[in-house]
């Protein structure tokens, strides 16, 4: 089972940001588009960081409201650990689970080619043990 697999299934469209866009503006765009985390992209579209609900939490949490008017790429992490389309989504749960981190850009032929979330992994392991299940209960139903 591969990343390509999961991108396949939810499409590659991917929720960006610019760096000088200002936290109040990410913050916006995660709750209109209710997810987690934005991609910050340079004008020739590669990946400059990622910026999290965590991280607009933690900024909130230690300096307060005012850094809503800051830059994304004040708060933003800068290294982002990303993965192919040819990972094993066992790969991408390991990835997760060492970085400590719920999302993981995909990177095909050097672009940005979607995004992956904890939820898409949990959802894919959950249809995977289903199709188990029936195919288990077939198997039993007509042995
Ligand atoms: P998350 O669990 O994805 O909300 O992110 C937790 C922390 O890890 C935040 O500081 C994010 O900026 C950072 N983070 C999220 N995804 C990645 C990634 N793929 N590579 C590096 N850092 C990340």
């Amino acid at each position: 089972m591969s990343v390509a697999l999961i991108i396949a299934a939810k499409g590659n469209d991917v929720t960006t940001t610019q760096p000088h866009r200002t936290m109040q503006e990410a913050t916006a765009l995660l709750a209109e588009k209710k997810i987690g985390a934005v991609i910050v992209t340079g004008d020739d579209g590669g990946v400059l960081g990622i910026l999290s609900e965590r991280d607009i939490v933690r900024a909130v949490g230690l300096h307060g409201c005012g850094v809503l008017q800051d830059p994304v790429s004040k708060y933003m992490t800068g290294r982002v650990v990303t993965t192919s389309m040819d990972e094993s989504i066992d790969q991408v749960m390991e990835q997760m689970t060492a970085g400590r981190f719920r999302h993981l850009p995909v990177i095909k032929e050097g672009r940005l080619a979607g995004v992956i979330s904890i939820g898409d992994v949990v959802k894919h392991r959950l249809d995977g043990l289903e199709s188990e299940h029936r195919a288990m209960r077939e198997y039993i139903a007509t042995a």
